[in-house]
């Protein structure tokens, strides 16, 4: 049964490379385990128009999966929004052996992240199927080199990274291995594209494109909790309604689950050799050890049992920040006794204030106070460089009209009225100024430079190109920009700028600009 006919067909095809090349044309995938991953690819190659042998060591729970899957084929096909007509188009079997996946052209395997599971598991796939099929691995952290060395034929091997849920989720990373032939890349590229998803293609490496380049998301987020007197709603908060960002890191982290969170950072920063930009955190370890996972055990940071008054479960920045700061109808009686300057200008386009502009970088209050945009230095440095005239800062913001929160810091010498006159002309235009604490970088500034910084990382060491590091980020999690638009909005300088100052105020290396941002600030 090792070799069937069916895989002797080939198509021809243009390659990457505008090249013409025949590659054999595949109809049936095997898919290897039947969890979360395995079940929601399954239903997205049946979408493709594949047929699908599903097969996992527990026969009765493939079978469970298996119905699973048709219900959710079927709701689908009733909304129209399958491309079946009808279930009888859709061709989906469970194996209740490994054998039964020998008539398959591509299997992908989605079993436990074990190294010794996933080796032992390609042996015998590879004792079963054609010489022609392709195998493909799923696995999120483990390095495809390892998991295919013990293969008499490596060529055909690659990694299929899918996101969670599969169904839904449009981005597929591609790793080819140090073996991996040209026309086996070129066939993955084709499927992954003929199941309506987007491939983007990684070196094999440490967390790949999109576990990697969101690192800093999740720790610069603890490591403000650390330091500055935020609440975890609060950076959920100005992430979300300053940095554009669909979730907060503390929410999201919740909703992934601690215990895989810590587990991929710690996985990432041990295979970078120590690398201290990747440090995971203390805090998320001991609530891992407590067993605190986020909504899956009911609590993690926040309290996922607890609904009703105290609104636990409401998303921060879902709009009730800024319903509440709404602003008044009449700004008649306000006035604002400084100048603003070119930098904070465009936060005031939706107040109905009359403003006097200055056409210079600076605002400032009547009694010389600064009112500055971050540039990584803290705000009692800034005092103390102005000859003590006070100093507020303002974190980075990018989309005006969506902006509902923005983060400040001050120096000593500025009051408490002063910040009061300050937080009025913002609540005007709808924001709300939440204050920091006299942390360098605030939240978003520091926080999209060091997501910047690792994604010219990748880009530097040919990890990955600057394109699909930006498709990557934005399809693979939702980040509003790609990590390459983002420094193009700020400046590389800028943010080179930024993290060395950061990098100098640390001192520990977890700001340290890579050599890769370096070049992008001095050649963009
Ligand atoms: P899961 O625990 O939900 O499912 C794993 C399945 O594999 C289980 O049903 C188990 O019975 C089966 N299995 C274990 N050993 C087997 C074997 N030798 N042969 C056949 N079946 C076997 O796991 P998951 O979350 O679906 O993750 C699967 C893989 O996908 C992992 O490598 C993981 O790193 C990766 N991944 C997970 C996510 C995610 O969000 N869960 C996202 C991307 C990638």
């Amino acid at each position: 049964m090792s070799d069937s006919g069916a895989r002797q067909r080939t198509s021809t095809s243009v390659d990457r490379n505008g090249q013409k090349r025949s590659l054999p044309q595949i109809s049936r995938i095997g898919v290897v385990g039947a969890g979360v991953m395995g079940r929601s690819i399954a239903e997205a190659v049946i979408y493709g128009g594949f047929g699908v042998t599903l097969f996992d060591v527990d026969l009765d729970f493939a079978r469970a999966q298996m119905e699973v899957t048709l219900v959710q084929i079927t709701k689908r096909i009733d909304s129209g929004k399958a491309p079946q007509s009808s279930i009888d188009q859709v061709d989906l079997t469970v194996a209740d052996s490994i054998s039964n996946l020998s008539d398959c052209d591509l299997v992908i395997e989605a079993i436990a992240e074990d190294l010794p599971l996933k080796k032992s598991l390609f042996l015998e796939l590879e004792r079963h199927l054609s010489k022609e099929a392709i195998l493909a691995t799923n696995t999120s952290s483990l390095s495809p080199n390892s998991i295919f060395s013990g293969l008499s034929e490596r060529g055909r091997s690659i990694g299929l990274h899918f996101f969670n849920p599969a169904t839904h989720m449009k981005l597929v990373e591609i790793i080819p291995t140090q073996f991996t032939t040209p026309e086996t890349l070129d066939v993955a590229f084709e499927f992954v594209k003929r199941i309506g998803k987007s491939p983007v293609q990684a070196q094999v490496s440490p967390g790949f494109i999109v576990n990697r380049v969101a690192r800093p998301y999740y720790s610069n987020s603890w490591r403000l909790l650390d330091e500055s007197q935020l609440t975890p709603r609060e950076i959920d908060a100005l992430l979300v309604g300053c940095g554009g960002f669909k979730m907060g890191p503390f929410e999201l982290m919740d909703l992934i689950g601690h215990d895989v969170n810590e587990a991929v950072t710690r996985s990432v920063f041990e295979q970078l050799y120590y690398d201290p930009k990747y440090r995971p955190s203390i805090r998320q370890r001991e609530l891992v050890a407590a067993g605190l996972l986020g909504r899956k055990s009911g609590r993690g940071i926040y309290d996922h049992e607890v609904r009703g008054d105290r609104g636990e479960e409401t998303p921060p920045g879902d709009g009730s920040d800024r319903e509440k700061n709404k602003a008044p109808e009449d700004h008649g009686n306000f006035t604002f006794n400084g100048v603003i300057g070119e930098e904070i200008a465009p936060l005031l386009i939706r107040s109905n204030l009359a403003i006097a502009f200055n056409h210079g970088p600076d605002s400032h209050l009547l009694d010389g106070t600064t009112i500055t945009i971050t540039d990584g230095r803290s705000a009692n440095e800034l005092e103390a460089t102005h000859g003590g005239k006070g100093s507020i800062i303002l974190d980075y913001f990018f989309d005006v009209s969506k902006t509902s929160t923005i983060a400040f810091s001050r120096s000593n010498a500025v009051s408490d009225e002063q910040v009061e006159q300050v937080r009025s002309l913002l609540s005007s235009c709808s924001i709300e100024l939440i204050e920091v604490g006299d942390v360098p970088g605030l939240v978003v500034a520091r926080t999209i430079s060091s997501i910047i910084n690792i994604a010219c990382e990748l880009e530097g060491s040919a990890v990955a190109s600057r394109e699909d590091i930006d498709l990557a980020m934005r399809l693979g999690v939702n980040y509003p920009k790609g990590p390459f638009e983002f420094a193009r909005a700020i400046g590389p300088k800028r943010v080179l700028e930024l993290l060395l100052r950061l990098s100098n105020f640390y001192g520990d290396g977890y700001f340290s600009p890579s050599i890769h941002l370096r070049h992008l600030a001095t050649t963009a």
